[in-house]
């Protein structure tokens, strides 16, 4: 079994694993004795530290159930202020942002992703009005990997008062992510894409950006998100982000590596393919693969025969794939949509796994092609 799918989720790293089941934060942290402040002096501390690691301060720190809930917040946060908002997005964010603004009344303008897999800024620039109140942008596509051009769209946004969003979710622990360097507004982050639990997230929120909250409560998180703390996950996220922060360097090379090793037997096999986007302006974890003349449920299927986890861009919906509307942006109408996968890599694996993964992909093809 190779699972290489690691951008769909991560397992919970052992540490991490080990720590929760040490300590189940049982005090409920709004309350005044001391089981309560326990549990608040928990939250509180793995907030700040947090918030250093995203050079943010801890005030600005707002846990959420994972990035879809904090794109949420963020979007409709803001959008849920003004009559019509006009929104600049991409065509190829996450279902939680697209389908949040789908379901919005704004006026939303989609920038399209070139062949390389990044938005055109003088697009972004050409988009802008006066009254645009919000840019939502991803920082890494889950599908392809490729970063987007995160500086620049900054500066062409630096004379204008539109907040900027950046769903960071695929970036953190694969490269820096420094709320002020990346000039976020608002920022979302997901626990299980870096080695932590699932259902446990984080928005950034900068101190003079106001939302409008999603969960009206018990006044939690600042009034912003109602709803009593989850303090185990918290931890979990926590201690996540500062193992993905103090080995950054370490994974990031090794992701590297598994992805030079994979091209390269690729490459030197007999399998015909082509790399969406250009692998150049990619995180290091993710690479996505156009393997022409072969269907990727086909191919999705025949892998997991062979014991390899790996995916599609989109969503199984009751057994057909939908071509992928991130490759769909970058080539339009194409066979190559629904000829293509995503691999994700972990800094856990080993060559031999990379190995495997390429000789069930000679073999799978072979039977194709006779
Ligand atoms: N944004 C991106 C880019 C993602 O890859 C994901 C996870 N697939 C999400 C948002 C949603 O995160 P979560 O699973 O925490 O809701």
């Amino acid at each position: 079994e190779v699972y290489a799918d690691y951008a769909a989720t991560t397992p919970m790293d052992g540490a991490v694993r080990k720590a929760l089941l040490e300590d189940d934060g049982f005090g409920n942290p709004s309350s005044i004795h001391r089981a309560g402040k326990d549990a608040r002096a928990k939250i509180e501390k793995a907030r700040r530290g947090i918030a250093q690691l995203l050079n943010a301060s801890s005030s600005e720190v707002f846990f959420t159930s994972g990035a879809t809930e904090g794109n949420n917040m963020a979007i409709r946060g803001v959008a849920n202020q003004y009559v019509r908002p006009h929104i600049i997005t991409t065509e190829i964010e996450h279902a939680s942002v697209l389908n949040t603004l789908r379901s919005l009344d704004a006026d939303v303008t989609y920038l399209q992703a070139n062949a390389d897999g990044a938005i055109d800024v003088d697009e972004l620039k050409n988009s802008l009005r006066d009254e645009t109140v919000l840019v939502s942008i991803m920082l890494v596509n889950n599908e392809t990997g490729v970063m987007q051009p995160i500086y620049e769209i900054q500066e062409a946004l630096s004379e204008h008062t539109a907040l900027l969003h950046i769903d960071a979710v695929q970036a953190y622990g694969h490269m820096r992510v420094d709320v002020k360097e990346l000039g976020a507004d608002l920022l979302t982050l997901s626990a299980h894409k870096m080695y932590g639990p699932k259902g446990i997230g984080l928005l950034y929120k900068h101190k003079d950006v106001k939302l409008i909250p999603l969960i009206t409560g018990g006044g939690q998180e600042k009034e912003l998100r109602g709803g009593t703390e989850n303090t185990m996950w918290i931890e979990g996220l926590s201690l996540a982000m500062h193992q993905a922060s103090d080995a950054i360097t370490r994974r990031s090379i090794r992701e590297m590596q598994i992805k030079e090793q994979f091209l390269n037997l690729l490459t030197q096999s007999d399998i015909p393919f082509e790399v969406n986007g250009d692998v150049n302006k990619s995180a290091s974890h993710i690479i996505n693969i156009h393997f022409p003349f072969a269907e990727a449920e086909f191919m999705l299927t025949a892998l997991d025969m062979a014991g390899i986890h790996a995916s599609a861009g989109s969503a199984c919906q009751a057994g057909t794939l939908n071509p992928s509307h991130v490759l769909t942006s970058m080539y339009g109408e194409s066979d190559r949509n629904r000829q293509s996968i995503r691999f994700s890599f972990s800094y856990m694996m080993t060559d031999e796994e990379v190995e495997a993964i390429v000789t069930a992909l000679e073999d799978i093809y072979g039977r194709l092609m006779r």
